[in-house]
């Protein structure tokens, strides 16, 4: 993408009511707008980035069996009451209308009780089970307070995954699969050693449920963490018991910041009891469905990869889902070689599949650094009158500032 052709511009200020890290960096290279407090846009660069996390997790969902659909943000208050969810008290997030035609609605924070009461038509019999389905939605949450950027918006996407098994056994396999399966998302994601499956409190008869919790000084939570036992407990139980059930002691551990990127919860049978979501067993007896629900934060995993990784300069995205593989510069004026040089450079890496943002903007050397700094693409490629008579290209790399001169096939190879 030729960078003159992006309708954003990069800024040197962020909205002064802009407290987090994440969005001020995010607003100022021009990924994401405000629209108001804990509610953002997501612009051309900002989207590039969502999808490509989004797609990491498609993947790892549909290798353990997930089916993606998509419900409605709009919801359905009778299914909500027979949970007990529907009263603010119950749930301290809800946004809610009235209809014109007359009733109330509530516009989806989570999505249990409509995609359980939806399963009503699918499944009858244990032949139907299991079933595992995933979103990826813009959930909308009234959060009391929403100065974490994008790590906790009033609007945000997450994804949601739903499991229906036969009874306790079948769900624990595909729990387990589903802990390996978001190891692999947060270890593709480049932050594998620093995310911690962390015991929590809840989950039907089980005594906890997991969080992913990835350490970052931004972090709204803080959990205790043991890293040679790989052992991470947050806050609501750091007790006796669990302690002693975990086998450790608490001079073993040490408070570390995080932010939850992503949590796993077993329902049992109560939601489908609830809602009256059966199968007919073998001998023909009508059972409950045992449930299970796996989210994760598509955008706060996108402010913690900010907050974690950005320096003094910009934003530095690990490569996996960065915007743009390369951030080619070109620094000539006017000089037709260096034009022509650029997009030859340009069409070459194209046709090689890597991803590259062109700056081919009018604008001073100085300028174009300090924006490609902000932006955070991992490779900086330079073409310029002095590369141009040395025969290579100037290739810096974001994350260390490591400089090297490569010649186009040099390049080639390096990049693929
Ligand atoms: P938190 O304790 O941070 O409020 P939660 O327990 O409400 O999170 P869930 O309802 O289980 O979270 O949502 C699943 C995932 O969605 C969380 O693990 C988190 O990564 C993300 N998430 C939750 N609330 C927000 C928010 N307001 N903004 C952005 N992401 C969020
Ligand atoms: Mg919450």
């Amino acid at each position: 993408m030729r960078q003159s052709q992006l309708f954003t511009k990069t800024r040197r200020e962020a909205p002064k009511d802009e407290v987090s890290k994440n969005a001020q960096l995010l607003i100022r290279a021009g990924y994401i707008h405000k629209e108001m407090a804990g509610v953002y846009s997501y612009l051309p660069l900002g989207l590039r980035v969502q999808n490509k996390i989004r797609q990491i997790v498609r993947e790892e969902m549909n290798k353990i069996g997930g089916q993606e659909l998509i419900m409605t943000s709009l919801q359905r208050k009778e299914l909500w009451e027979k949970t007990k969810r529907w009263s603010d008290e119950a749930v301290d997030v809800w946004f809610k209308s009235e209809l014109k035609a007359g009733g109330e609605v509530g516009f989806g924070w989570s999505h249990e009780e409509p995609i359980a009461e939806m399963m009503k038509n699918y499944v009858a019999s244990f032949r139907d089970l299991p079933i595992y389905v995933y979103q990826f939605q813009t959930k909308l949450r009234n959060e009391l307070r929403a100065k974490s950027g994008i790590m906790r918006g009033r609007e945000f996407v997450m994804k949601d995954m739903y499991s229906f098994c036969l009874g306790e056994e079948d769900h624990t396999r595909f729990y387990n699969q589903s802990i390996d399966a978001y190891t692999r998302v947060y270890e593709r994601l480049g932050i594998g050693d620093d995310t911690f499956v962390t015991f929590a409190s809840g989950g039907a008869f089980t005594q906890f449920s997991h969080e992913f919790q990835t350490i970052v000084e931004t972090g709204e939570d803080t959990i205790y963490i043991n890293r040679e036992k790989k052992i991470a407990i947050n806050q609501e139980v750091l007790n006796e018991k669990t302690l002693k059930s975990l086998g450790v002691s608490r001079e073993e551990l040490e408070e570390v910041k995080t932010a939850e990127v992503g949590n796993i919860f077993n329902f049992g049978t109560q939601k489908s009891e609830d809602l009256g979501l059966h199968y007919k067993n073998e001998k023909g007896e009508q059972i409950p469905v045992w449930m299970g629900s796996y989210g994760i934060g598509i955008t706060r995993l996108m402010g913690v990869l900010v907050d974690k990784f950005a320096d003094a300069k910009g934003i530095v995205w690990p490569e996996a889902v960065a915007p743009f593989r390369v951030h080619l510069i070109e620094l000539g004026g006017d000089n037709e070689d260096v034009k022509r040089e650029a997009e030859e450079l340009y069409r070459e890496l194209e046709s090689a599949g890597v991803e590259v943002l062109w700056d081919d903007r009018e604008a001073r050397a100085g300028e174009k650094f300090a924006d490609s700094d902000l932006i955070g693409i991992p490779l900086r490629i330079v073409v310029s009158e002095k590369t141009l008579a040395a025969g290579k290209f100037e290739c810096t790399e974001r994350a260390s500032g490591k400089a090297e001169h490569r010649s186009l096939s040099e390049l080639i190879g390096y990049l693929s």
